[in-house]
């Protein structure tokens, strides 16, 4: 049985066909998911009971279950459970703009960057479209408000799970489902750059995130082993032709951290590498854990570093902290968890 919240508008319509119905029915059944929001396939009232009877056959209905809610003035943060009892969580932050949420691709993760917690459980699984769409509507439901932007900078590689992640950006940019515009989704990848390639060619306008965190392949080798099958002279050439194709503005997230990556050099290693290119970079003041030994730069350090960056004429923002009290920061709530 299929969880009905990871079907696309095509594929239901092909179901309908496929058991002898008019496809329209598709939409009739996105509106009563995302619009009405059932609980259960007998609240619908404009299909006749027989294909309501089929439908209880072929799909369920079945939420995740929302295992701890933290909550703060700007910041939520949810650890849901599966349906295998596996653990992802999702965090909302409250912005001027609007709210965003930013959700689990995978449980756990196998690109193995060498300060992040949700590597440090290696990837159990995929989350297929549904256990994604349903991080949205679920935490929607909780503060009945709509959520205006989603970032798929939650645990796990969305480009190790490419099919779910464009069969999800389906589902939720669809006027009749989620009805998010693909220009307030944001997609990080660590930089795989076959489907970065894949990525430009698909018809949505969803903004590419990278997360680069240095800007030598002697240092990103160490911090990022992916680094090591897709080296940057690759990576930056591939994210040149995305932006030649989409005419889109690509994000570059920078961890700060302490001794590691935050030195006057650096920043100037990291201007001669994003030179000309359309871009932002976002300094991330990172996340300590206490599983690794890397520890945050300091402020004036971040400070300094975003001045050299200025300076230069590129385009840059230090991303505003939410919830490092909660333990917000990736992973850490799922792996909190675990240990207990
Ligand atoms: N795998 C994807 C998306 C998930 S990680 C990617 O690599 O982009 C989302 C972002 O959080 C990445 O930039 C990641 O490097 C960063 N990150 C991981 N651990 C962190 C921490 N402890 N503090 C701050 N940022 C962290």
């Amino acid at each position: 049985m299929r969880n009905i919240y990871g079907m696309t508008l095509d594929e239901l319509e092909e179901y309908f066909l496929s058991i002898g119905e008019k496809k329209f029915k598709a939409i009739q059944i996105f509106e009563w998911l995302y619009q009405k929001k059932i609980n259960n396939f007998d609240e619908i009232t404009n299909i006749k009971k027989s294909v309501i009877d089929r439908l209880k056959i072929d799909f369920s209905l079945e939420r995740l279950k929302t295992l701890k809610v933290e909550r703060d003035v700007e910041v939520n943060k949810y650890l849901f459970e599966l349906p295998d009892s596996e653990r992802v969580e999702s965090v909302l932050m409250r912005h001027d703009y609007g709210i965003s949420l930013c959700i689990s691709s995978q449980v756990g993760c196998n690109m193995g960057c060498a300060f992040c917690e949700s590597g440090r459980l290696k990837k159990v699984r995929n989350l297929d479209a549904s256990e994604m769409v349903l991080q949205i509507l679920q935490v929607e439901e909780d503060i009945n408000e709509r959520i205006s932007h989603v970032v798929i900078m939650g645990i796990g590689e969305p480009f190790d799970n490419y099919d779910n992640f464009v069969k999800f950006i389906k589902i939720v940019n669809n006027p009749k489902g989620i009805s998010l515009g693909s220009r307030h989704i944001t997609v990080s990848t660590c930089g795989i750059i076959p489907k970065i390639k894949e990525f430009s060619n698909l018809p949505f306008q969803v903004n590419l995130a990278i997360s680069l965190h240095a800007a030598n392949n002697e240092l990103r080798n160490k911090l990022m082993p992916i680094n090591k099958a897709y080296p940057l002279k690759d990576l930056i050439s591939e994210i040149k032709k995305y932006i030649a194709k989409t005419n889109r503005r690509v994000t570059f997230e920078y961890i700060m951290l302490e001794g590691i990556n935050d030195k006057e050099e650096d920043a100037i290693e990291l201007c001669n590498l994003l030179k000309g290119i359309n871009c932002y970079i976002n300094l991330i003041p990172y996340n300590e854990t206490n599983n690794f030994g890397y520890k945050r730069s300091k402020k004036s350090t971040i400070l300094k570093f975003y001045d050299i960056i200025k300076s230069r004429g590129l385009n840059v923002t230090i991303r505003r902290e939410f919830g490092s009290n909660i333990s917000a920061a990736c992973g850490q709530l799922r792996s909190k968890k675990e240990d207990l």
